[in-house]
Parts: structure tokens; sequence; C-alpha cells
């Protein structure tokens, strides 16, 4: 149907009919939302034929590029043979069997048990939910406080979003945010001062054990956090800050949560964040490239030591979701999976095209708009400044991100604007042509914005 329909018939039915997240209907049907049709690749093509790099890999989803036959093929085998039958009942099915097999393999060796759903938020409701039966179990029921950190996104259910710290959704209400406590987050740019980073970060780490000791250590049920903060503008943490922090927790007994939902899966050149800062979680949370997106799943990784509670001491847990393993899911994981292992692309973030592209990234700190220009893996930033020594922002009004990333669309370039902040997470195989490409048309985006700028007198 779509390829029938002209670009302006789309725009007016998906402005008649479509709520879109994280949006404001109004200015978006004004202007009419474009149109994906296609992707190969780390190429997206849109209904008016243009091209564009997407720098986004979809939301942070597709590690393995769009158009892998082998998953797609996998897909449809499974959903001819058995395309659904719950895991509820005393009952599972191959492939969520062999997916659980392999998951066991690539994570960190204290996980052996997987819990699956269909997103990250939906994993992050199901860890609340076990952290506290664990707890409950030890008989320890008072242990009911998670400690997460401001500006951190882990998801829109209602527990997730409360859990999280991102303020606009906290301004709206309907958010039962009983037992969450917010901790600093370790962005040394805007609130560093006159601190090294590696400073900031132990100060932040310390901060953040501070205020876990106030709650007090016995009501502190975990600290859940991304190895890298995502969403909230790609925040890479000074080295000094996990070392410190986890040092801090493992003391203390509350368990991590390490949010892997981007960082999982060769984003930041291991195959989980945790491992690239050297910290043990009791578990992980995964979605996005556990399929590279091609279908939605998410699961939730429990370590042996949680697992163990859980079944010698636990009954029935009361909690799960219809499509928990879904076997078309399961088999696109599987596929997806196995493509990152034998294709080495984890190793190619970490040895090859990560330091590739991080040191081309890091030259865009040239630009007279940037502040800094940090990368870790396949993952990275821009801050947008208006006084690079000073780190100084821009004043109230100004929407410098959404001026970027609306030049940069026009370049051929998906980033994505958080704030002042733009951010950029490829697919895992780009190609270095396509690293030169990347960096061009962010500099294009870059050059336009500041004429912009000036034009206007901003600047
Ligand atoms: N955790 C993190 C760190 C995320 O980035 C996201 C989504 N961007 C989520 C959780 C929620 O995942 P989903 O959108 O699949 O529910």
């Amino acid at each position: 149907m779509t390829r029938h329909n002209s670009t302006a018939a789309l725009r007016a039915l998906d402005a008649a009919h479509h709520l879109h997240p994280f949006t404001n209907t109004r200015e978006l049907n004004a202007k009419g939302a474009r149109v994906i049709t296609t992707a190969d690749g780390v190429w997206l093509t849109d209904s008016e034929g243009n091209r564009i790099l997407d720098g986004m890999a979809g939301l942070w989803c597709t590690a393995v590029g769009y158009g892998r036959d082998e998953i797609v093929d996998a897909v449809a085998a499974q959903m001819r043979e058995l395309p659904f039958y719950n895991v509820f009942f005393q009952t599972t099915h191959p492939p969520v069997v062999e997916l659980s097999g392999l998951l066991a393999e690539l994570t960190p060796p204290q996980f052996n048990r997987f819990f699956y759903c269909s997103s990250g938020s939906e994993a992050n409701d199901t860890i609340f939910r076990l952290v506290t039966y664990y707890w409950q179990l030890l008989d320890q029921p008072q242990r009911n406080v998670i400690v997460s950190r401001r500006g951190a996104y882990h998801g829109s259910t209602v527990a997730a979003a409360a859990v999280g710290g991102f303020d606009p959704m906290h301004a709206q209400p309907g958010l039962p945010v009983g037992n969450v406590f917010h901790a600093p987050r370790p962005g040394w740019w805007s609130a560093g001062g006159d601190l090294s980073p590696e400073e900031f970060g132990r100060k932040t780490a310390r901060e953040t054990l501070a205020l876990i000791d106030g709650i007090g250590v016995n009501r502190v049920a975990a600290f859940i956090a991304e190895p890298i903060m995502g969403a909230g503008g790609v925040i890479i943490p000074p080295e000094s800050y996990w070392p410190e922090l986890w040092a801090g927790l493992k003391e203390r007994g509350v368990l991590l949560i390490s949010d892997e939902v981007i960082c999982g899966f060769g984003r930041t050149g291991n195959w989980f964040g945790c491992e690239t800062y050297g910290t043990e979680p009791d578990f992980m949370t995964m979605a996005k490239a556990l399929t590279s997106g091609y279908v939605p799943m998410g699961a939730v990784a429990v370590s042996d030591r949680i697992a163990d509670v859980l079944i010698e001491k636990g009954d029935e847990f009361t909690h799960g979701y219809t499509y928990a393993g879904h076997p078309a899911a399961a088999a696109a994981a599987l596929v997806n999976l196995r493509i990152l292992r034998d294709e080495k692309l984890v190793e190619r973030v970490a040895e090859d095209i990560g330091p590739y592209l991080q040191e081309k990234w890091r030259g865009l700190a040239d630009h007279p708009l940037v502040g800094e220009a940090v990368m870790k893996g396949l993952v990275g930033a821009l801050q947008l400044c208006t006084d690079k020594t000073a780190r100084r922002g821009f004043p109230e009004g100004v929407e410098v991100g959404l001026i970027c990333r609306e030049h940069s669309f026009n370049a051929g370039l998906v980033m994505r604007a958080v704030g002042e902040r733009m951010v950029v997470a490829p697919p895992l195989v780009l190609s270095r042509e396509e690293a030169d490409l990347l960096i061009a048309r962010a500099t294009q985006a870059l050059d336009r914005t500041e004429a912009d700028l000036r034009k206007t007198g901003v600047i």
C-alpha cells in the first residue's frame, strides 16, 4: 500500500491518525513527518528518494545494519514452523532455548539465566520486581529503594519512567515516584566546574555513595545505571567514575543493574558496557541490538547469585508477558547474535572502525560551535556551545540542537539532538568510507548551523 501512496497522502493520513512517541503532535502535523520507506546497510531511503546515512542505527538498534537476509529468512522460516507459542505453562520452544544457551555464552560469566519480554522498558519493570522479590526472599523486605541518576532514561512504562531521571517525563503527571532517588550524572562538560574530569568522576561517584548512605544501605535494593548514558546525551563517564562507584556498591552490598539497552552487544567495543568499565552487575537490561531491531525483543540477564535465591527459596514469580521469548523474535536474535559473533563485529568496533571514527570525530572539537567531541566504541556526542573555554551554552529559547538536527538530515545524515548535544551511534558495520561521509556531513551540518546562528545574531 505504501508504495502506491504519495508522500503528501501518507503525511496527511499520518497526521490524521497517528500519535507519535515523544512528539509534539501539533508541531509535527504542521510540518509533516519524514517518510522512511526502505533501508540497506547503513543507508535509509525516504519517500522522496533521498539517501540518508543512518548515524543512529534506527534508534540505537540496527547493529548489523539493514537488509540482512539471514535474519529475514530465519524469521520467515520460524513463522511458518511455529509463529507463536507461549512459555508460561511449563512449555518452551527451540528458538528460545537456543537463544538462552547462546546468551549464556556471550554474556559475562555470572549470567546464566534469562527472562524475556518485548522491550527495554518491560525488561526494567521486570528487574524492579525481581529485585524487590529477591530482598523479600532474604527477609529484607525494607530494601525496596531504587537509586538511579538524573538525566537517565530507562524506558516509558510507568515504573521505568519513574526510575528514570528525565525531567520532562517527571514534569507530566502519572508517575508513582515513591522509593526512587536520583544521584548526579557524571557529565563533566556541564557540571565539572574547575575539577579535572578524573577528579569530577571520583567526586560524582562519592556523591552517589553518600546518597545511598543517607537513605540507609539497608533500605537500598539496587542502583541502576547505563555504563554510558545514552538518551541523556551520550555522557561518557570519566575513567575514574565506575571503579570508584563499583567498589563502593560492592562494599555496601547494593545490587547493580546495568542497563545495557544501548551499550549492549558491541556498542562500546566489548559485548557489554559493564565489561568496558569493569563492573560485575547482578542484572543486565537488554533490548535493541539483541535483535538489531528487526523484531521487538527485550531480555533480563539474572546473575547466578540472584537466580539461585529465586529458584531455591522462591515460589512462583507472578509476572510475565504474552510475547515473552516470542519464537520469531528469538529466531531473529539468534541469527543476529551469530552475525555479531561470526563477523567479529564487536572486535571490529574495538580495533578498527571504532578507533578510526573516534579520531575523526574528536577532530570536530576544532569547529567553533563544538565544546567537546567525545566517542567510545561507536557511540559519540558533540557538545554545542557559544564559549568553549567558559563551557557556556546557548541562551534560553535557542534550540540549537534542533537546528543542527534539521541541517544534518538535509545534509543526508541522521544525528539525534539531546538538548545542546548531537549524538551518533551508527550501525557497527559502518565502513571507513561511510565513516568519512558521516564526518563530512556532520561538519556540513555544523557549518550551516553556525551560519544560521550568525545570521540571527545569536553568536
Ligand atoms: N533503557 C535504555 C538505556 C534505553 O535507551 C531505552 C530506550 N531508548 C530503554 C531502556 C527503553 O527501551 P524500549 O524503548 O525498548 O522500551
